[in-house]
């Protein structure tokens, strides 16, 4: 199942994202962008991503997907034009078939929101000095 294997990439990849940033307790929210020709079912993979979180730092995050409709651009004639579902990749301008796919095929991660140590660690950072 192809969903399956997006979702624990993204698990994987946020959980080392986790990792590298310390005290992270607890994964709220990932935001992927997902294209429309990226063969990827909404629903399909927000369950296939709550079984991959399941036990890890993700447990009971929230997926949030975000879809990028399809564009094409003909290569003879420069139409461009929103591809849709199913894909058409004729050129509706001149009825081509050279066409460059513009978006659509976006499957990342754009934003992860997670807790911290909060107020139970005291903060460490140095303070941001307000001299230029
Ligand atoms: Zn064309």
């Amino acid at each position: 199942m192809h969903e399956m294997s997006v979702a624990l990439a993204v698990v994987d990849q946020v959980a080392e994202a986790a990792t590298r940033a310390g005290d992270v307790t607890a994964v709220r929210s990932v935001r992927l962008q997902v294209g429309e020709l990226a063969g990827v079912v909404p629903d399909a993979l927000a369950f296939s991503f709550e079984l991959a979180c399941a036990g890890t730092l993700l447990e009971g995050a929230e997926l949030v997907t975000e879809a990028v409709p399809g564009r094409a651009r003909c290569t003879t004639c420069a139409h461009e034009w929103a591809v849709g579902m199913p894909p058409r990749l004729t050129c509706p301008g001149c009825g081509g078939t050279r066409t460059d796919l513009l978006a659509g095929r976006e499957l990342q991660i754009v934003d992860v929101h997670w807790e911290d140590g909060g107020p139970a660690h005291p903060p460490t950072r140095e303070p941001i000095s307000e001299e230029r």
